[in-house]
């Protein structure tokens, strides 16, 4: 600590502000190693002229500050709890159903159901798709709160590609990964996926005979592609860090395929258009805020990339505890744009989930298998 000053963290900011007195005992009491947050301010301490009369001022003054403290550390306490309570508010139900199993009637579990939906495990009975024969998507007969058959179903295909034990049952295991940050781009697309579910191991042989259903890798269902390897692209909405990110993220995807990718000014022109956007955007694929969803994009060639404006992005070589990593989250979108469904490989690139703080930004062997086999014909 430098003489002279005091170091205060943000939170009690307005609490010296209130109280000149206090400030002379926050400057005898506060130690540097009292400092959590990265926001720090410095005060100047007032000198002292009666040190005898000061410090028995100082003492009751202290013992009267204790006590002022008990409920400013509780709300500290309860902000970090809201705070994540915010980030993970899409996906906050979730709490609710942790033991839950077929046959239990538990509120929240119609929620579920549309989360199940989102991502292609479950079909609303009303939907016109729900008339086509899937294995890998239960229909879905209600928006009630039970658990029936369909949706145990349905989270027995989700525990299958999440390389979970597959029990039917909403396990803590199966929560906590439902509840991680996550790509919007649905697991199952139109009853067909690339990841455990669809894959011939798992009693799944009748379906070769779909010419749709990729069996090995994890390319989209219908396999569209580009058919040129010299790609443009431009950005709707950002600034110089979401460039530099999409310029790394995009040479990442160069390094292993025939593809070059060359930014242009006019997104009307360009190949893939890339902006961040709040709740609802305009394509029928609303954003749901801090958590739960963090980005989506297209197969190719629609290349609309849209990232969750809400999300605590982060440009950092690393990212904070709280934060999502840009990068990561950019390398696996080009995969979507390029056409790669998501894996069940927890390494790749292309698994559907990713947690804050992490840095994931290396293609892997899976990630690499896929865009070889969808493009070989250009490799
Ligand atoms: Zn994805
Ligand atoms: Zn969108």
């Amino acid at each position: 600590m430098d003489k002279g000053w005091i170091r205060v963290n943000a939170r009690d900011l307005s609490k010296i502000i209130a109280s000149t007195v206090k400030t002379h005992i926050i400057a005898s009491c506060i130690d540097d190693s009292s400092s959590t947050t990265p926001l720090e301010l410095k005060l100047p301490a007032m000198g002292l002229k009666h040190p005898s009369f000061f410090m028995a001022t100082s003492l009751l003054l202290l013992i009267l500050l204790c006590i002022c403290s008990l409920p400013s550390f509780a709300l500290s306490r309860a902000m970090i709890k809201d705070d994540a309570k915010v980030l993970g508010r899409p996906v906050a139900f979730l709490q609710n159903l942790v033991g839950s199993q077929k046959g239990d009637t538990i509120e929240g579990l119609r929620h579920l159901k549309q989360y199940l939906h989102k991502f292609g495990y479950l079909i609303h009975s009303h939907s016109p798709s729900s008339s086509t024969t899937s294995t890998s998507t239960a229909r879905n007969n209600d928006d009630e709160d039970t658990y029936d058959e369909l949706l145990e179903s349905a989270i027995r295909t989700y525990q299958q590609n999440y390389n979970l034990d597959v029990t039917g049952e909403l396990d803590a295991r199966t929560i906590d990964l439902m509840m991680k940050p996550r790509c919007g781009v649905p697991d199952i697309i139109n009853g067909t996926t690339s990841m455990n579910s669809g894959k011939p191991t798992n009693n799944n042989h009748h379906r070769h005979h779909q010419s749709h259903v990729v069996l090995h890798y994890n390319v989209n269902p219908s396999r569209r592609k580009w058919a040129k390897t010299q790609l443009t692209y431009a950005f709707l909405n950002s600034g110089s860090a979401l460039r530099s990110v999409t310029a790394r993220a995009f040479k990442r995807w160069s390094a292993v395929t025939s593809f070059t990718f060359r930014e242009v000014q006019d997104p009307e022109t360009a190949d893939i258009k890339i902006g961040f956007f709040a709740g609802e955007h305009g394509d029928d694929d609303p954003f749901d805020g801090p958590g739960g969803v963090l980005a989506h994009s297209y197969i190719p060639t629609i290349g609309l990339f849209h990232l969750d404006k809400e999300e605590r992005w982060s440009t950092k070589n690393i990212p904070g505890m709280n934060e999502m990593d840009l990068e990561s989250v950019t390398v696996h979108e080009m995969g979507h744009l390029l056409g790669l469904a998501h894996s069940s490989d927890e390494d790749a690139v292309m698994y559907p989930t990713i947690d804050n703080g992490v840095v994931k930004r290396e293609l892997t062997e899976d990630d690499i298998d896929g865009i070889t086999d969808l493009y070989k014909y250009l490799t």
